[in-house]
């Protein structure tokens, strides 16, 4: 790794090995799941991209991929509380079944913006997939039904996600100096 990227990193909190083990995990149970019903699978740019490409190469069912981009932390660590669709789905959700895959639930407002917003649009069901859950820092009823880990209230950077726009690249999920 670039010692320019690791400068200002404490800790690797989750490695390689254990990411690819949990990706194999999610995807073998989430295609027993949704067996026969061609679920679509909605990214939640740009934080979710590198586990959405690991999950999905562990689906092994008819389904298909959609992007979405939303805005909730500007710059920083902090949300702003306010949600907007920066981008919006290319397909209609209308009777499908939908699962939200997202990188890091941390208050819960972005995802319940969401999740509310695809059932409004008329989804049969929407589920999320989150690689990592703040538990202790939920602020509204968002309960990922697939998770990958439950991590302690620290800022983490890697495996898509940043601090204003970098560290993204890191390929292992990072705990970012304070
Ligand atoms: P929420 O709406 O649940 O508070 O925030 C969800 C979004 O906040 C995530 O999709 C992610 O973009 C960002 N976020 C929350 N916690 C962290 C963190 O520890 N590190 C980074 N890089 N982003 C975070």
């Amino acid at each position: 790794m670039e010692e320019d990227l690791m400068h200002d990193i404490k800790c690797v909190l989750i490695d390689k090995e254990q990411i690819r083990k949990k990706c194999e995990e999610l995807g073998k149970k989430i295609s027993s799941d949704y067996c026969g019903k061609k679920p679509l699978f909605v990214c939640v740019l740009k934080g979710s991209v590198m586990f959405y490409a690991d999950l999905l190469r562990n689906i092994n069912i008819d389904c298909e991929l959609e992007f979405m981009a939303i805005s909730s932390y500007g710059t920083g660590k902090s949300s702003s509380g306010e949600v907007k669709v920066v981008k919006d789905l290319n397909t209609k959700v209308e009777g499908r079944d939908i699962i939200i895959v997202e990188d890091i639930v941390d208050t819960g407002i972005t995802l319940m913006y969401l999740v509310n917003l695809l059932k409004c649009r008329g989804a049969s069901s929407v589920e999320i997939c989150a690689l990592l859950d703040k538990i202790e820092r939920r602020e509204r009823e968002v309960y990922p039904k697939y998770k990958g880990f439950v991590i302690p209230n620290e800022f983490v950077v890697g495996y898509g996600l940043d601090f204003n726009e970098k560290y993204r690249n890191l390929p292992e999920v990072c705990i970012l100096n304070s």
